[in-house]
Parts: structure tokens; C-alpha cells; sequence
């Protein structure tokens, strides 16, 4: 029989380029953690766009600040000023303790602006020779599909047909700080990390890692970049999953949750010496810092401090994983994580896995083959949690 949905997904496959393996659902509404497909189905949304979606879906009152901007002006481009981008960067500066931002729009696009800041400022602050500058990534990391994050990735598939890539880059294994202070020289402008590797598959650092890190980049003049578009915003039980670690990056990147999964909007935020370094004509985005994004950012940001997200995130990701590790069973590898972003990695494929939860109304996805990902929306409820553990364990009894 044909349904909307089948159809809807042969279309897609038809005419879309297949960049991408999707579970065989089509979405057509969503609320909090719940979206309907054409036929009604209801499912419990556990990956939330890969963590962008933590105020939930449709939130009222991003979707409010959405509808009441766009009945004012949704565009000015930065040839001229616009009265939203001011009150978002206050917000963002006072929520960072950082004191400048540069606005984009997706978050590979902010990775590559804070590839441009740190190497220029490596040139015009640290005094590297022209042309030299090197940045440090790490083993497994994901920084986005552009030029400069894939130049940066370790992942061959990622590359492959892509080259050449740019030069100035290499990477080191993730955790290891040693590495990381073997591979510095008078060249380096940065060292780029994710506090906790998310596509890689919830891939946790030891314990002190990022502490060491801070201080060998203070050590040898390295700007200390963390990329939070995954990990930031309430995700991992912490406002910045640097904050597990007492430590201050120089650079945080921004991107995902910052939109409230209804806006594409990240940012780059830094102090004044290292983001000062880009002039009139250095940078720019035709969308970046639309009044429209930020309107809906700046309501975004104020929803994880009202509804405190970032405390939900904690209490019930501590549940949610011990509730996870009451099930035995010999597929079951590891369980790891903090707040609700939490995976489970196998001993086989998760794909199957997912399927078979997405049977049971329960939408998450794989991440490198063998780890299922549990990012719900933080504004899930404990009887909503609850009903997840419940589909989870009977898949695994
Ligand atoms: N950096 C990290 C840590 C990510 O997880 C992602 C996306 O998954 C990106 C960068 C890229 O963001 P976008 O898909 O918005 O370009």
C-alpha cells in the first residue's frame, strides 16, 4: 500500500543527492519530545537533530520570538546595523564570560571562521612566519564536512575523492596530553577539541585531560579552541561541557541548541586580543547575525536558563544512565556519557537496533556503527524517560 510517508521517502530518494542513510520515517510535526509522522504514528524524538533540538521541539516561546520578529524584519546583512544582534550578544558574552562573538550561521561554518581567527592571530599576535601556522585536531574528532574540518578529520571515508586538502593541520590522539605537547612547535596557532567526542560516538576523555591540555597550550602560546556545537548548551549536565574540568578555553564554538532547532545560527566567542584580530572585509556571512536568527537565539538561550536545562540535563542524564546500566546483556559493550548524552556501545551494529527501537516508537540513530546515541531533548520529562527505558529494556530483554 502506498502512504504519504512511503511516497514522501521515495520522492526524496528520487531526487535528493544520498548523502545521507535516514531510518525510514518521515516527520511531519513535533512537539516537546514528540513527532508525528503523515499517518499519525507518534514517536519520541531521542536524538533531537543531533543535540540542536535541547529546548525541545517547537518551543513556545522560541517559536513566539520566531513569529514576532519575522512580522518586524528577518534580514538586514551586516552592511547595516540591526536592533537584535546587540541584546544576543549580550547574552551570549554574559553567559560565556567572554567578551566578543562573531556570529554564523552553521557550525562548520563557525569552525572554519575560528580556523581564520587562529591563524590569524598566530600571524599577527603570536608572530608566526607567514604561511606557517599549524592547528592540532585529534583523532576521531568531528568539526563539521567543510574544507578546513574535513583537512582536519582523521576519518579516511570522510576525505576520500575530496583532496587536496589544506595544509597546517594535524591531529593527535584524543586524551592524550602528552601527544598533544609532543606535537607543538614555535608554529602552532591552536588546538582544536571536543570536551567530549560526540560523532565518534560519545567518546569521554580521561579524567584531567583537558585540565592538562589548558595548561600546555598556556604552556607554549597555543590558543586552546573547544568546539561546544554538540556538547554546549546544557547537554552534558553543565551550561559547556569544558565546565566538567574547571578549565577557560580561549575560543569556544557555538552552533546547534544556539537556534533552539528552529534557526541555524553559531557563533565564535573569544576575548577582545584573540577575535579583535579580524578587521572590516577579514570575514563575513550574508545570513550571519539576521535579525531573525538572533531573535530566536537570544529567546533560545533565555528557555536553558528559565526551564534550567542544564540541571534537568544532569539529574535525569544520572538516571537515565544507571537506569541503562541495570540491563545485562551480552551485545552491550559499554555505557558512557554524561547528562542526557549518553551512548551505548555494542559488540555488533547498532543500525538493527534502531531499527527496532523506531518499531517501538523510540527515534535515535547510530553513530559509528556500533554506538546507539540517546541525545533527547532536555526539557523531557522523568514519566517520559521513563517510557523510553521501558521500550529500551524490552528491546534488550
Ligand atoms: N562540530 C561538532 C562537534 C559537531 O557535532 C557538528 C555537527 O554534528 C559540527 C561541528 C558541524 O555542525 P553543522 O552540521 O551545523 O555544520
Amino acid at each position: 500500500m502506498t502512504t504519504a510517508s512511503s511516497s514522501i521517502m521515495t520522492t526524496t530518494e528520487k531526487l535528493g543527492a544520498h548523502n545521507y542513510h535516514p531510518l525510514p520515517i518521515v516527520i511531519e510535526r513535533g512537539e516537546g519530545v514528540w513527532v508525528y509522522d503523515p499517518e499519525g504514528t507518534k514517536y519520541m524524538d531521542m536524538l533531537s537533530a543531533y543535540s540542536a533540538l535541547n529546548q525541545g521541539h517547537r518551543h513556545p516561546k522560541i517559536i513566539q520570538a520566531l513569529v514576532d520578529q519575522a512580522q518586524k524584519v528577518t534580514l538586514t546583512s551586516r552592511a547595516f546595523h540591526n536592533d537584535q544582534l546587540a541584546p544576543w550578544y549580550e547574552k551570549v558574552t554574559q553567559m560565556t564570560g567572554k567578551n566578543m562573538v562573531l556570529p554564523m550561521n552553521t557550525g562548520a561554518e563557525a569552525v572554519e571562521s575560528a580556523i581564520k581567527v587562529a591563524r590569524r592571530w598566530a600571524y599577527d599576535v603570536k608572530g608566526v612566519e607567514a604561511g606557517k601556522a599549524e592547528i592540532i585536531g585529534c583523532i576521531g574528532n568531528f568539526h563539521g564536512r567543510t574544507m578546513g574540518a574535513l583537512s582536519l578529520s582523521s576519518e579516511e571515508e570522510y576525505k576520500r575523492g575530496f583532496g587536496p586538502m589544506l595544509e597546517g593541520f594535524k591531529v593527535v590522539p584524543y586524551g592524550d596530553a602528552v601527544a598533544l605537547e609532543q606535537a607543538i612547535t614555535p608554529n602552532t596557532a591552536a588546538f582544536i577539541v571536543e570536551p567530549i567526542q560526540g560523532e565518534a560516538g560519545i567518546i569521554m576523555p580521561p579524567k584531567g585531560y583537558l585540565k592538562a591540555v589548558e595548561a600546555i597550550c598556556r604552556k607554549h602560546q597555543v590558543l586552546f579552541i573547544c568546539d561546544e556545537i554538540q556538547t554546549g548548551l546544557a547537554r552534558t549536565g553543565k551550561l559547556f561541557a569544558y565546565e566538567w574540568e574547571d578549565v577557560m578555553p580561549d575560543m569556544l564554538i557555538l552552533g546547534k541548541a544556539l537556534g533552539g532547532g528552529v534557526m541555524p545560527i553559531s557563533a565564535v566567542v573569544a576575548n577582545k586580543d584573540i577575535l579583535g584580530v579580524l578587521n572590516p572585509g577579514s570575514h563575513g556571512s550574508t545570513f550571519g547575525g539576521n535579525p531573525l536568527a538572533c531573535a530566536v537565539s537570544t529567546a533560545s538561550l533565555e528557555v536553558i536558563e528559565e526551564e534550567n536545562l542544564v540541571q534537568r540535563s544532569l539529574e535525569l542524564g544520572q538516571y537515565f544512565k544507571e537506569q541503562l546500566e541495570t540491563i545485562n546483556h551480552v551485545a552491550i559493550k559499554e555505557i558512557r556519557g554524561t547528562g542526557l548524552f549518553i551512548g551505548i556501545e555494542l559488540h555488533t551494529d547498532a543500525r538493527p537496533y534502531c531499527e527496532a527501537l523506531m518499531k517501538k516508537g523510540l527515534l535515535c540513530k547510530e553513530t559509528h556503527a556500533t554506538v546507539i546515541r540517546f541525545a533527547p531533548p532536555l526539557v523531557i520529562s522523568k514519566e517520559e524517560l521513563d517510557w523510553a527505558l521501558e521500550q529500551i529494556k524490552t528491546l534488550f530483554n
